[in-house]
């Protein structure tokens, strides 16, 4: 499907039925398949065989839509997680182990920041955060000797910073490392990191991609690009896998071993796989992307043009703003629009963000981001709620911050609830 425009591939790759079969990729939701012999299903544990025999290891439904992502994202190979955040994991965990080092921007999911730096500290695996615009020099000062993969997002959530993938992905393999980019709320549709030098990518799939906020999940692609056996720190990926009969992966699987390790090890170990049902859920949802991330990007585009010309309004940051901070990497990595986040600040600090919301009609008090529907949240009272003021500023959520999803309804009838808000 390589030869497609996006949009296409969205509708037609991962799925194409034989003569006679169901024409909309069928939702397998069987735990197991059955063999002849002993010795067929013995094949398939050796990896000998390819062929399905555990949901935990390989089911057709959801092989289909990774397979869709991964061409989506222009990579080899790919497979889905049952969240993002296991995806996030796996990314990391796939290729360090402890004693191991990573560098991540600082600008991160707080989910991620969490994970990075508590969880996986707890199992010996170390992370240095770093400011997403650090320079090729600083980025450099972060990399030591054990340092195995450098870590960011496309357009962090929730700070909008758009990270310099380029320089990012440059600095990685100057250190033999790969770079692996967060892209959820960027997609593939506005962004396709592995063009940029990226050699992963993850998406929390629960955003755009599934769209209609039905299921929670996750998606680990890789590009095929990067050289484990030329980069000399990966004995995981290029040493024979005593857990799976002295496979060596890069060997036996070409490009296609960080996935095949993830999945015949982690996976196999860990277990965080997605039904059947909520893939094909998400397959629904990767059908019509592109037509929604259009409408989210207008519609944001719009709103955040009114509430910068509002005089109820202290500050709003969206990269499509020419006046935005992130504008010109904007152009350059998202040049057809970004996502349907903004934040911005309403006069009167806490107290007024608080009046505002309570006040919205249209836009619903939600956790949740990057769905169809319009929501918003305030994550000096919810995410936050436990920080003082000053604990707030230092985490980079001022107290007025309103963080606000555009969805894809009429955006006058957005605008209209905004105002009235505002008004009330
Ligand atoms: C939501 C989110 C995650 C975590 O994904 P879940 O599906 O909620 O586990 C990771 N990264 C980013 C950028 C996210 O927005």
């Amino acid at each position: 499907m390589s030869d497609y425009r996006i949009e296409t591939k969205c509708i037609q790759s991962g799925y194409t039925p034989e003569n006679g079969e169901p024409r909309v990729l069928p939702i397998y939701q069987s735990t197991t398949w059955k063999y002849g012999s002993t010795e067929a299903m013995g094949r398939l544990f050796d990896l000998e065989d390819s062929g399905y025999f555990y949901t935990r290891l390989a089911n057709p439904t959801n092989d289909a839509v990774a397979a869709k992502i991964a061409d989506l994202e222009g990579g080899v190979a790919a497979i889905l997680t049952s969240s993002g955040q296991a995806a996030c994991f796996y990314s990391i965990f796939n290729i360090c182990t402890a004693g191991d080092h990573f560098v991540c921007s600082s600008s991160v999911y707080g989910g991620t920041f969490n994970l990075f730096g508590v969880t996986m500290k707890k199992l010996g695996i170390e992370v240095t955060f770093v400011d997403p615009d650090s320079t090729e020099e600083e980025l450099q000062n972060a990399v030591r000797p054990n340092t195995k993969a450098f870590f960011g997002e496309t357009i962090a959530n929730p700070a909008l910073v758009v990270l310099d993938i380029e320089k990012w992905a440059k600095v990685a393999h100057k250190n033999n490392v790969p770079l692996i980019i967060d892209n959820t709320f960027a997609t593939p549709v506005n962004c396709r990191p592995f063009e940029w030098g990226a050699d992963i990518v993850v998406h929390s799939t629960t955003k755009y991609m599934d769209g209609h906020a039905t299921s929670v999940g996750g998606v680990v692609i890789d590009s095929g690009n990067f050289d484990w056996e030329k980069a000399g720190k990966f004995p995981g990926l290029t040493t024979p896998d005593a857990s799976y009969h002295g496979i060596t992966y890069t060997e036996k699987f070409g490009k296609a071993a960080y996935i095949t390790k993830m999945t015949a090890q982690v996976m196999r170990d860990l277990g965080s796989i997605p039904s059947p049902h909520n893939a094909f859920l998400l397959n629904l949802g990767l059908e019509t992307l592109p037509l929604r991330m259009e409408r989210h990007c207008s519609n944001a585009q719009k709103i955040a043009e009114y509430l910068s010309s509002n005089d109820k309004i202290s500050w709003v940051k969206y990269c499509g703003l020419p006046g935005d901070k992130y504008h010109e990497l904007g152009q350059k990595y998202l040049p057809n629009g970004s996502c349907g986040v903004i934040s911005f600040g309403v006069k009167g600090g806490r107290e007024a963000a608080v009046k505002f919301m309570d006040n919205l009609k249209l836009a619903a008090i939600v956790t949740h981001v990057a769905d169809a529907r319009t929501s918003v949240l305030h994550p000096a009272s919810h995410t936050h709620r436990q920080l003082t003021d000053e604990e707030l500023l230092a985490a980079g959520v001022t107290p007025d911050l309103i963080r606000f999803s555009v969805g894809i309804e009429n955006v006058d009838d957005i605008i209209a609830d905004i105002q009235q808000a505002l008004d009330a």
